[in-house]
């Protein structure tokens, strides 16, 4: 492998990803600068510089190419027309507008998986009444109904047990495509992160068991609670997607495990929120791997140190101050990360800790002590800026 030329690395998107992916990549010596509408964000406050503009600020989005060796973004709702721009001007995005376009449209998404073989839910796209009539007459409810693109954390979801519900759903949706999706019930969502490099090499982290609050990921398990043989199979399922994809950079595949098999959910072509438990129980994390396989760097197997629960700390809207943290951090086995967000609006991801345990019921008792600890109240007079 020749030397590498990435020096600068530029973020689409500052949230919490973006942030731990930036540490990551300070840690390792690169110069990051990051690209969000809010000041002050989450990746802004620990980034070299942050651009405040818009996603679709093609001047802005210019310049983010211009000060950068290799652009990465965070999160995928962002407007496929800018890495497009930064592709027709000759930059290097990872991954590829190709694949953004893919991961961005849950029709062209769920197409492409059935077309490599990979198992997904009967589903049928809907953009007006002639094919939602034609889906339900080839899918059976439950099902659901899915816009088809800009949805995240079970936003843009609904539920139908009948025709009634459904067409309610298409009415609700105002005339945006749709994906219309056989109700899975599953026992478990798993997920595996990968990461490929240009080179096509490839590597899988420890596959992660999530549960959800309201759509918004709660705990995530490692490693999950599945038989040795279905680990194997949704592993090699995510390296296929990569591999077919030709993904550069890390990326997660989740999946609805159902009478000990798997139906692939979706693929997010970025670090993921499954995957943040791999700062403190990997050998490398997903952030060191994505920076890897962007800056084309050798990839390595990542190894468990052992079981992990990782808890999101969720706002309730109730306060902007976190208690409890004192007592929290008594635990010796026990990680905290805070992404310096400042109001704690409902389900909003404030932070995580992740808990590392020999054994996984010792790991899973401490994670739920610990969440019982936490509670937002409103905000002391004291700890604001003094007079
Ligand atoms: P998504 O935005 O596709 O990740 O969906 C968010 C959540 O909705 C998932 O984590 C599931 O809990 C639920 N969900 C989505 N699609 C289905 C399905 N076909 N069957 C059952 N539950 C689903």
């Amino acid at each position: 492998m020749s030397e590498p030329v990435v020096e600068r690395i530029g973020v689409l998107g500052g949230g919490q990803l973006g942030r731990m992916l930036t540490l990551e990549a300070k840690r390792m010596g690169y110069r990051v600068v990051t690209l969000e509408p809010l000041p002050n964000s989450p990746c802004g406050q620990v980034a070299d510089e942050q651009i405040v503009a818009a996603y679709d600020d093609l001047r802005a989005i210019g310049e983010l190419g211009a000060r950068s060796d290799v652009v990465t973004y965070e999160f995928e709702n962002i407007a496929l027309e800018s890495v497009r721009a930064l592709e027709s001007d000759g930059r290097l995005v990872r991954p590829s507008a190709h694949v953004l376009r893919i991961a961005q449209d849950r029709i062209l998404e769920k197409t492409f998986l059935q077309e490599i073989g990979a198992p997904v839910a009967p589903f049928a796209p809907v953009l007006d009444e002639r094919q939602l009539d034609e889906a339900m007459r080839s899918i059976d409810f439950p099902a659901v109904l899915k816009t088809a693109r800009g949805g995240y954390d079970g936003k843009g979801q609904w539920v139908a047990h009948s025709a009634g519900e459904a067409r309610a759903a298409v009415a609700a949706a105002r005339g945006v495509p749709l994906i219309f999706e056989r109700f899975v019930p599953f026992e478990l969502e798993v997920s595996v992160i990968c990461a490929r490099g240009s080179d096509g090499d490839a590597i899988s982290f420890p596959v992660t068991e999530n549960q959800h609050d309201h759509g918004v990921l709660a705990t995530t398990i490692v490693p999950a609670r599945i038989s040795r043989a279905l680990e194997r199979e949704v592993r090699e399922i995510a390296l296929r997607v990569g591999e077919k994809l030709e993904i550069v950079g890390a990326y997660c595949v989740e999946f609805f495990v159902v009478d000990g098999g798997a139906y692939v959910n979706e693929i997010a072509p970025r670090v993921h929120n499954s995957g943040h438990y791999s700062l403190d129980a990997t050998s490398i994390s997903q952030y060191e791997a994505h920076v890897r396989a962007i800056c084309d760097l050798p990839l390595v197997e990542p190894r468990l140190f052992a079981p992990a629960v990782m808890v999101n700390i969720l706002g309730t809207g109730k306060g902007d101050h976190l208690e409890g943290i004192a007592d929290l951090l008594r635990d010796p086995d026990l990680k905290l990360h805070i992404y310096g967000k400042r109001h704690a609006a409902l389900r909003r991801k404030m932070g995580h800790f992740t808990v590392v345990d020999p054994r996984l019921e010792t790991a899973l008792a401490k994670a739920e002590t610990g969440r019982a600890l936490l509670s937002w109240t409103p905000t002391r007079p004291l700890q604001t800026a003094p007079v």
